[in-house]
C-alpha cells in the first residue's frame, strides 16, 4: 500500500488531480455548513447578476438563484451520481465477468451474448431509451449510465479471468478441496481487483459527463434540483447575454472530470506491474553502452587463438537511484570447438553475462558500463542494432532454459525453423523446410518431418528442447550460448541432449559456452569452466583440475552439493546463508560472510584474480592447497 502511494505521489500530474479532486470532494463535503444562499430560492428582481456582486460571489441565473450555492449542491449531485453508477456498473459487470469467466462454457456463453446485445446498441441511444422508458429523474439517469457501461466492465473482467482461471494455482487450490465459492473469494478476486480498480478509476470521469448529458437534455436532474448538467442546459439559452450561467458549470465539469482521470490513469500505471517495471517504455534493440574512457584492460594478454574474448565485462541495472551490478568485471575466452562451462548459484550474474555478449539485456534498466567483447576479433560492444542482428542467430546461437516458453505456441515448429534459416540465408521456402526437417533428423528428433508440422504442445519437454538446439544449429554458429539448457528437463532426456551437444560439437566443431548451476553437468560436457559469484569470476581452469583440486572455498562447496554415485556417506552440503544484494556488495571478497576460512584480510580491498598454476586463476588471498600464492603463483 505505502509503495502504491509512493509511487502514485511520484507521478506528478495524478498527484495534481489527487489534490484537486480531493478539495472538490472537501468543499461538497461541507457545503451543507457553508454559510450558503438556499440553491433553489428564485428572486427576480435579482436576476442575471454578473460575479462578484454583492451577495452573490458568482452571480445569479435567469431566475435570481445563487449561482455559487447551486454550483457547490449540483457537484455534490453529480459526483454522487458518477460514483454511485460506476460502482454499480462495476459490481454487476465485474460479477457477471468472473462468473462467466470462471465457469466458461454455457454460463459464459449466455451471459457474454446478453451482454453482446447491449453492446449492439450506441451506448447513448441506449441510456436515453432506458430513462424514455423509466421516466425522466436523477434516480433513473443513473440506473441508465450504470447499465450501459456494465458490458465494459463485464467484457474486461471476463478476460482478465479466463486468463487467471486455468492456471496451476487454480487447480492447486481445487486439488486442496476448495469449493468454487472459496476458490473465486479468495484465489481469483485478489488477482481481478486491481483490474476491477483500474478499470472504475477510468470510468468514473465518463460517467459523470454521461449523468451531465443526461441532465443536459432535460433527462437527469429535475428542476429545481441542480445538477452540473442541467446548470449547463439551462444557461445555455443565455450564451451572449449572461455567459458565465453556462461556462461555470462547464469549467467545473472540465476541472472534475480532468481531475479523475489524471488520477485514475496514476492509478492505473501504479497499480500495473508491468507499467512499473516500464513495459510500455520500448526497450532499445540493443543494450546501451556507457563505457568510461581509458578503461584498464584485465592482467591478461589477448589469446590469439580465441574465438570470443570477454575482458572486464561490467553489466549493471539501474532501478530508480539503486545500481545492481549484476556483471562485475569478467574476462574469459573460448576457443574455437571448446566448451567453457559458466557455473554457479542463482543470481550470480550468469544470464547477465551471456545476454550482454550479443546486447541483449534490456535497456532500461540494463547497461554496460565497461569492458569488451570480441567475436574473431570484431569488437561486438561497438556494433550497430543492424550490425548485431546480423550475428544473432548466425555467428552467435543461443539456447534458453525453458524451451516451452521460447517456442511460439501458434506456430507449427517447422515453420519456425523454417523462419530461422530464411532470416540469415537465401533459400527458397523449400529448400529451407528440406534443411529443417534435416536439423530436425540431426538433433535425433524420430519422424523428423511428420514432427515438423506439430505445434509445440504437441511435443514432450525434450523434443521441445531439441527443436531450440536444431534452431540454433540452422546457420552453422561459430559459437552456441546454452543458458541452463537442461535444467527444466529431467535427468534422462538432460542426458540425452548433453550427449548430442558433445555429438555436435565433434562432428561440427562449434564452441560452446554452457551455463548451469550443476557440476555434475559441468563435468560431462566442459573443456574448462568458469565459477561466478556474486557477479564476478572467482575461479577458472580446466574442469579436470577445478573437479580435482578447487582452489576457491566456494568452488570446493558447489562440488560438495554434487551426489556421488557410490559413496552414500558422502552426503551433499548445501552452503548456508546467501549471496549479498547486488545493490549492496560488501568489499573485498563477496563470499567472505559464507566462507568458514574467512580471516580479516578477506574484507579490505579489491582482490585479484591471481595466477595459481598454468592456465588456472583464483580470486582468494587463501586458495585451497597453495601455502603462499605470491612464491608459487606461476605466471603465463
Ligand atoms: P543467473 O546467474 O541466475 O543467471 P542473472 O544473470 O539472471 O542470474 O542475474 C544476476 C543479477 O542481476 C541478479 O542479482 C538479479 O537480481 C539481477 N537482475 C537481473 N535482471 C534484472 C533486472 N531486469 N533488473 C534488476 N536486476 C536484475
Ligand atoms: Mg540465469
Amino acid at each position: 500500500m505505502m509503495a502504491f502511494l509512493t509511487l502514485l505521489a511520484r507521478n506528478r500530474l495524478a498527484a495534481f488531480g489527487a489534490i484537486v479532486l480531493a478539495l472538490l470532494l472537501l468543499l461538497v463535503l461541507i457545503t451543507p455548513w457553508l454559510p450558503l444562499l438556499d440553491p433553489d430560492v428564485t428572486q427576480p428582481a435579482n436576476r442575471l447578476r454578473p460575479p462578484f456582486s454583492p451577495d452573490h460571489l458568482l452571480g445569479t441565473d435567469a431566475l435570481g438563484r445563487d449561482i455559487l450555492s447551486r454550483l457547490l449542491w449540483g457537484t455534490r449531485i453529480s459526483l454522487a451520481v458518477g460514483i454511485a453508477a460506476s460502482l454499480v456498473a462495476a459490481l454487476v459487470g465485474s460479477l457477471i465477468g468472473i462468473v462467466a469467466g470462471y465457469f466458461g462454457g454455457r454460463t459464459d456463453n449466455l451471459m457474454m451474448r446478453g451482454i453482446d446485445m447491449l453492446m449492439a446498441f450506441p451506448y447513448i441511444l441506449l441510456a436515453l431509451a432506458i430513462v424514455a422508458v423509466l421516466g425522466p429523474g436523477l434516480m433513473n439517469a443513473l440506473y441508465a449510465i450504470a447499465i450501459v457501461n456494465i458490458p465494459f466492465f463485464a467484457r474486461n473482467i471476463r478476460g482478465v479471468t479466463v486468463g487467471i482461471a486455468h492456471r496451476e494455482f487454480i487447480d492447486a487450490a481445487r486439488l486442496s478441496g476448495k469449493g468454487n465459492l472459496r476458490i473465486l473469494t479468495s484465489e481469483l478476486l485478489p488477482n481481478v481487483l486491481p483490474v476491477i480498480v483500474i478499470t472504475m478509476s477510468t470510468t468514473v470521469g465518463w460517467m459523470i459527463l454521461e449523468t451531465a448529458g443526461l441532465s443536459f437534455l432535460g433527462l437527469g436532474a429535475q428542476p429545481p434540483q441542480a445538477d452540473l448538467g442541467s446548470m449547463l442546459g439551462e444557461g445555455r439559452k443565455m450564451m451572449l447575454n449572461a455567459p458565465h450561467v453556462a461556462m461555470l458549470p462547464g469549467l467545473v465539469i472540465f476541472i472534475l472530470v480532468m481531475s479523475i482521470n489524471l488520477l485514475g490513469d496514476g492509478i492505473r500505471d501504479a497499480l500495473d506491474p508491468r507499467l512499473k517495471s516500464g513495459a510500455l517504455s520500448r526497450p532499445a534493440p540493443i543494450t546501451r553502452i556507457r563505457r568510461q574512457p581509458g578503461h584498464a584492460d584485465s592482467q591478461d594478454g589477448p589469446d590469439d587463438n580465441a574465438l570470443l574474448t570477454v575482458d572486464e565485462l561490467h553489466t549493471d541495472f539501474e532501478v530508480g537511484e539503486q545500481t545492481y551490478r549484476a556483471v562485475n568485471g569478467v574476462s574469459f575466452a573460448i576457443r574455437p570447438n571448446e566448451c567453457l562451462g559458466l557455473v554457479g548459484e542463482s543470481g550470480s550474474g550468469k544470464s547477465v553475462t551471456a545476454l550482454s555478449l550479443l546486447g541483449l539485456v534490456a535497456s532500461p534498466p540494463g547497461v554496460i558500463t565497461r569492458g569488451r567483447v570480441s567475436l574473431a576479433k570484431r569488437d561486438l560492444l561497438g556494433l550497430s542494432a543492424g550490425q548485431l542482428r546480423k550475428i544473432r542467430g548466425k555467428d552467435v546461437a543461443y539456447v534458453f532454459q525453458d524451451p516451452l516458453s521460447t517456442l511460439h505456441p501458434l506456430i507449427r515448429v517447422g515453420d519456425q525453423l523454417i523462419e530461422a534459416i530464411q532470416l540469415h540465408q537465401p533459400l527458397s521456402k523449400v529448400e529451407a523446410r528440406k534443411l529443417a526437417v534435416e536439423l530436425l533428423g540431426q538433433v535425433r528428433i524420430p519422424n523428423p518431418a511428420q514432427r515438423a508440422d506439430q505445434y509445440p504442445h504437441e511435443l514432450s519437454g525434450g523434443m521441445r528442447q531439441r527443436v531450440g538446439i536444431a534452431m540454433a544449429l540452422a546457420n552453422d554458429p561459430q559459437l552456441i550460448i546454452a543458458d541452463e539448457p537442461t535444467t527444466a528437463l529431467d535427468v534422462t532426456v538432460q542426458a540425452q541432449i548433453l550427449a548430442l551437444i558433445q555429438n555436435l560439437r565433434d562432428t561440427q566443431g562449434t564452441a560452446v559456452l554452457f551455463i548451469t548451476h550443476d557440476f555434475g553437468v559441468v563435468s560431462q560436457v566442459c573443456d574448462r569452466v568458469a565459477v561466478m559469484y556474486a557477479g564476478r569470476i572467482v575461479e577458472i581452469g580446466s574442469t579436470a583440475e577445478i573437479l580435482d583440486t578447487p582452489r576457491h572455498p566456494y568452488t570446493r562447496r558447489l562440488i560438495d552439493c554434487v551426489p556421488r554415485l557410490g559413496e552414500p556417506d558422502n552426503e551433499p552440503a548445501a552452503i548456508p546463508g546467501l549471496p549479498p544484494a547486488a545493490n549492496a556488495l560488501p568489499e573485498g571478497c563477496a563470499f567472505a560472510d559464507r566462507c568458514d576460512l574467512v580471516e580479516p584480510a578477506c574484507r579490505r580491498g579489491d582482490i585479484e584474480l591471481i595466477a595459481t598454476d598454468a592456465d588456472r586463476r583464483v580470486r582468494c588471498i587463501k586458495p585451497l592447497g597453495i601455502a603462499d600464492p605470491t612464491t608459487q603463483g606461476v605466471t603465463t
